[in-house]
This record gives C-alpha cells, structure tokens and sequence, in this order.
C-alpha cells in the first residue's frame, strides 16, 4: 500500500517538477536573440508562480496493523490535494517528500504518552510530521477526534521544537488543512464556513484572506526554525503575538 501512495505522490512531483521547469527551459532553449522579445522571453523574468511557493515538506507516516496502512493511499492524497487546493491562493503549498510505515502500535493514539511516543518519529529533520492513524481523542475528556496539531511545551531537552499533525482515518477531507492552518499558526474561527471552525460543517469550506497572510507569515517562520531559509526572510516583518 504504501508503495502505492509513494509512487503516486511521485508520479505528482515529477509532474509538478516538469510543468515547473518546462516554461524557463523553452525561454533559454531559444537563445541567441540580441533584442529581447518580451512575450517570448516572458518566463524568464516572470519565476513560475511555483517557485515563489511557500513550500512545506511532509514526511508522511502510515500508521500498520497487521502489516498494512490502516488509511488507503486514495485518502492521504485526498487530504493533501484538498490542503493544497486551499492554501495555493496564498502561494502556499504541501509537499510529501517521504512516506514511512510505522512500526505496530501506533493505530490508537488516545493517551498524552502515546502522543508523546509518536513525537520520537517526529525528529527536527526539516519537514513537517503528519501520522495517519486510526483512532484519536482529544487527550483531556476522552472524546474522539479526527486530527490534532500536536507541539511540545515541556523542558525535556531532546523534545524541544517538535511538533507533528495527526489525522484519523474517519476524517474528512478537510481535517488536514486544518491541522496545517494550526501548524502555521491559526486559531479556531467560529465561522462555519472556515476550515478552522472545529464545529464539523460541510466540505465547502475555505480560509479567509486573513487568516492567508498570517500563515504566510507562519511558513516563513516555520521554514526559519526548520533551517530551511536564512533568517533575513522574516527581518523587517511585523511578528503578531501567539
Ligand atoms: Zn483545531
């Protein structure tokens, strides 16, 4: 199973990648023109609208029972492709860059220790952490739930700065861009027609303008503490308080 979803999440990527890098090289391939023609040459100074991406990279983790994914490689790509749908306007954009099957035991996570435990698979690598699994409650009240940003808070020094998103197997379409709007920094919104209400409304949801540039701000600053860009990308803007 979760060969499938690897080969079909990369099967995406080169397509991506190729739309990506097709425009600049049919530019460069026609070299040799002293006067520039600018509708021609269009994409050479205009960067594709992908490289101004805010990119976040998903290190993807199946939970197994049995030897298989507890979630199909239809309904992973479901989530992503819905998060990306929402987040594109905003010139933000999730990408899994790896996929991983756990190890048995990681179906359930209904107990502040085994959110504790899945931290382990969640080491600062530079990518963002999503675990698909079964089952999950809210850790306080025992009432189920269907995704979960998870951050740690404690002291403990090889915990520090890990963070991951979880999402159960039950869980709409939707869920996971939520999680990613609470990883980039959002709060809940009570509007019911906004991906960040918790109150389970229908699939037509959306991020308002808002609540867009405030995770472009959050990305920036994920991919600051992530060591993937310098710190000069967010000097200068206004950090807002959390
Ligand atoms: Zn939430």
């Amino acid at each position: 199973m979760h060969r499938l979803v690897a080969r079909g999440l990369l099967a995406l990527a080169l397509l991506a990648g190729v739309a990506a890098w097709l425009p600049s090289s049919l530019a460069h391939a026609s070299g040799g023109r002293k006067v520039p023609d600018l509708r021609r040459d269009a994409g050479s100074w205009m960067p594709a609208r992908r490289a101004q991406a805010l990119r976040i990279p998903i290190t993807l983790h199946l939970a197994t029972q049995d030897g298989a994914s507890v979630t199909s490689g239809r309904d992973v790509q479901a989530w992503v492709q819905r998060a990306n749908v929402a987040l594109a306007r905003f010139g933000i954009e999730v990408d899994v860059v790896a996929v991983r099957r756990m190890p048995a035991g990681f179906t359930s996570v209904t107990h502040w220790r085994s959110r504790r435990a899945l931290a382990g698979y969640a080491p600062n690598d530079g990518t963002v952490h999503m675990f698909a699994i079964e089952t999950l409650d809210d850790g306080r009240r025992n009432r189920r739930v269907r995704g979960l940003h998870w951050r740690y808070r404690g002291l403990a020094r090889g915990l520090r700065g890990r963070q991951y998103v979880v999402v159960t197997r039950e869980a709409p379409s939707t869920t996971f861009a939520h999680e990613i709007g609470h990883l980039l920094g959002l709060r809940h919104s009570t509007r019911t027609d906004n991906i960040m209400c918790s109150c389970r409304s229908g699939l037509d949801v959306d991020f308002t303008e808002t609540q867009g540039m405030a995770m472009r701000d959050g990305a920036r600053r994920l991919a600051v503490q992530q060591g993937r860009a310098p710190a000069g990308v967010i000097a200068g803007r206004r950090h807002r308080p959390r």
